[in-house]
């Protein structure tokens, strides 16, 4: 398929199992792609955390002279698809283009904050003053500079447990109000209809809109590429064929149509950045 758009989870997808940035031959994979097609970041990270740790360490990799090309085609989908920006190389900064709100019919954002905070004690916290619509938790390691990545999956899965018991005391139908994903390296509350499925829409929407791309009602045509798609993994709703034409280079999901893993050319998986990488040079080819 001749896709016109990509689609990246950033954590586990662009990145190695465990690092915080992107190497510089999936900066140089993903510069190529942006000269060809709009690129945009589906992540759980707020925009400063993405534009610290991700667009930041990325441009540090690309010719000056090429900035102003990749960004221009550049797009964040931040906080699980809740908020969505374009880049604006007239303004030098990412600008926002839509924003979900936070479903108050169901609790009080701060107060849902705090009871978290509260239930989580000793094995993470409440990531406050940062997001500005999802709730994130983050493992209690993640401040530490050396740690083990399988430790903080294995921290990640006992918040995510906490949270889903958390939320079914407010009200055991949470479900209808807010999804909850597991990162990995932590986990988000989003509002239902503020998930990374979202984002695709949003994206495709724009794309129409602004750039005159004929996009279908399923936006096909957008190439989603992410690493947790279990039912309780935070690229759920992205990746589980709703929209876009979805890959994994995570977990698969058994007997699915959708998300699709990605194979090298003796049909091995390919995982993580070294899968994403794959994926973009047979776009590319
Ligand atoms: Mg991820």
């Amino acid at each position: 398929m001749d896709y016109k758009a990509a689609m990246f989870d950033f954590d586990g997808t662009i990145t190695k199992k465990g690092h915080f940035a992107p190497d510089k031959d999936m900066t140089d994979a993903l510069f190529r792609l942006s000269q060809e097609m709009p690129i945009g970041f589906c992540t759980g990270r707020q925009l400063e955390s993405f534009v610290s740790h991700g667009l930041d360490e990325l441009l540090i990799n690309i010719d000056k002279n090429n900035h102003e090309a990749f960004l221009k085609n550049l797009f964040l989908f931040g906080e699980n698809g809740a908020i969505g920006y374009f880049f604006s190389t007239q303004s030098n900064n990412f600008e926002e283009f839509y924003r979900v709100d936070w479903p108050s019919s169901f609790i009080d954002e701060d107060e849902l904050r705090n009871i978290l905070d509260e239930a989580v004690k000793g094995v993470g916290s409440v990531y406050y003053n940062a997001h500005r619509v999802v709730v994130v938790i983050r493992t209690r390691l993640h401040y530490q500079e050396h740690k083990d990545v399988e430790e903080v999956y294995a921290l990640s899965d006992q918040l995510y447990k906490i949270t889903l018991d958390t939320l079914r005391s407010i009200t055991p139908d949470f479900e209808k109000y807010v999804h909850v994903g597991n990162s990995g390296i932590g986990v988000v509350v989003c509002p239902a209809d503020g998930d990374k499925d979202t984002g695709i829409q949003k994206f495709a929407e724009f794309l129409r809109e602004k750039r005159g791309e004929n996009i279908g009602e399923k936006a096909r045509e957008i190439v989603v590429v992410g690493d947790r798609p279990e039912l309780s993994g935070n690229d759920h709703y992205f990746l589980n064929g709703q929209y876009g034409t979805p890959y994994t280079v995570g977990s698969l999901i058994k007997n699915a149509k959708y998300p699709m893993p990605v194979l090298d050319n003796k049909g091995h998986r390919l995982l993580h950045a070294q899968g994403t990488i794959h994926l973009i040079n047979s776009i590319l080819a």
